[in-house]
């Protein structure tokens, strides 16, 4: 669907473009409080819950590194070079506070020369397991309960049983509403493109919460009365971390290959699930981030579920590849395109990994190996057709 046809398609897409968009600027010059959640396994809805507005951190228009050369080795991924970077030159400087687990070691790194240098004047660590059992759950919802007393002291709020509640009802109420806007990519001619859609999830990282929910609601209309376009060499599925890039979608898209699912940390491992809205908010919220939701290569023992995720994608989405995608030096998803790339050869689906920087250059030659990749797949569809 075109932009023009869509004003939340267009909100959307310019908020996953900058770092600070028009309604999150509102929200601060109104005197809102904003968190910066440094990766994944955090429960935004805690935030939520404490009246303010939680931020998934990126570093989208970083130009370089230099800033971060002195404290980061070759061998940390690019992803946290350019978040410290923007962390140093003051470009994340409208966060009050940041918040922050053990993800991988480069995280861990991030954060504390974060805490050292960047000097947000609210931070939190949290340890996350790497076992899902019962045992583990309690002890990531004891790291909750951490951090939702030490949210409480710093910000002068208090953070209740019911509004802990009502922010999980919130925030499943965007998983609902997201998951729809998935529904529509399984149509034969989706209304919207892969590259619009990860625009879309990426919007709901950094758009205040009411207002992303309204605008989802809004694009949900605007694509019923949409067909897409047809043509397609190949539909797509992606894997990958923490993708923020919509440029990355858009590569593959401007080669003929419509990206119709994926299994990314933005796109729909955050959304299939909801957390439990009965019970202890914050024991759900821990089992959440563990059990429920698709496992991250970060879990031990999840290896052929997080596999086999990938395979129900390609089912359900009708894909007719698979494109993964790691960061240069990121081990965690380095192991992840090995083990994926064989169980996708046992089921005969193809695929094609690929490494990136965090900031996306050389697309020349990404270009090349996404066109050869879609043109071997169009062959065979046409001499399984002959
Ligand atoms: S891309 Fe990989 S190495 Fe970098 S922060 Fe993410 S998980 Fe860690």
């Amino acid at each position: 669907m075109s932009e023009s046809k869509s004003e939340a398609l267009r909100e959307f897409v310019e908020a996953a473009k900058t770092l600070v968009n028009p309604a999150l600027s509102d929200y601060k010059k109104k005197g809102g409080k904003v968190i910066g959640m440094m990766y994944h396994f955090i429960p935004e809805e805690i935030v939520t819950a404490a009246g303010m507005m939680p931020y998934r951190m990126r570093a989208t228009g970083s130009e370089g590194t230099e800033l971060s050369e002195g404290y980061f080795t070759q061998v940390n991924c690019s992803l946290v070079r350019h978040f410290f970077d923007s962390g140093m030159r003051g470009r994340l400087s409208f966060l009050d506070g940041v918040v922050s687990v053990n993800n991988c070691d480069h995280i861990r790194r991030l954060y504390d020369n974060w805490q050292w240098k960047v000097k947000t004047p609210y931070m939190h660590f949290m340890v996350f397991p790497k076992k899902t059992g019962k045992e583990q759950v309690e002890a990531y919802r004891e790291q909750l309960e951490g951090f939702r007393s030490s949210l409480e002291k710093s910000f002068g709020v208090k953070i209740t049983e019911e509004k802990l509640r009502e922010a999980i009802r919130l925030h499943n109420e965007t998983r609902r509403l997201q998951r729809e806007l998935y529904e529509l990519r399984k149509a034969d001619a989706p209304p919207l493109t892969g590259t619009q859609t990860l625009a879309a999830l990426v919007a709901g990282t950094c758009i205040p919460r009411d207002r992303y929910n309204a605008l989802l609601k809004q694009l949900l209309q605007d694509c019923r009365a949409e067909k897409g376009g047809n043509g397609w060499k190949a539909r797509i599925v992606v894997m990958g971390g923490e993708i923020d890039e919509p440029k990355f979608v858009e590569i593959i898209e401007n080669q003929g290959g419509l990206v119709v699912g994926d299994a990314l940390g933005y796109g729909s491992r955050a959304i299939v699930n909801d957390v439990d809205e009965t019970g202890d908010p914050l024991a759900a919220l821990a089992r959440y981030q563990l059990v429920d939701r698709p496992a991250d290569p970060r879990i031990f023992g999840t290896t052929f579920d997080r596999n086999d995720y990938v395979v129900q994608q390609v089912r359900d989405y009708k894909a007719d590849g698979v494109v993964s995608v790691r960061l240069i030096a990121c081990d965690l998803y380095g192991f992840e395109q090995v083990n994926l790339s064989k169980h996708l050869k046992k089921n005969g689906i193809p695929h094609l990994g690929l490494e990136i920087e965090y900031v996306i250059d050389a697309v020349g030659q990404m270009k090349t190996r996404v066109q050869a990749f879609l043109e071997s797949i169009a062959e065979a569809k046409h001499d399984n057709r002959n």
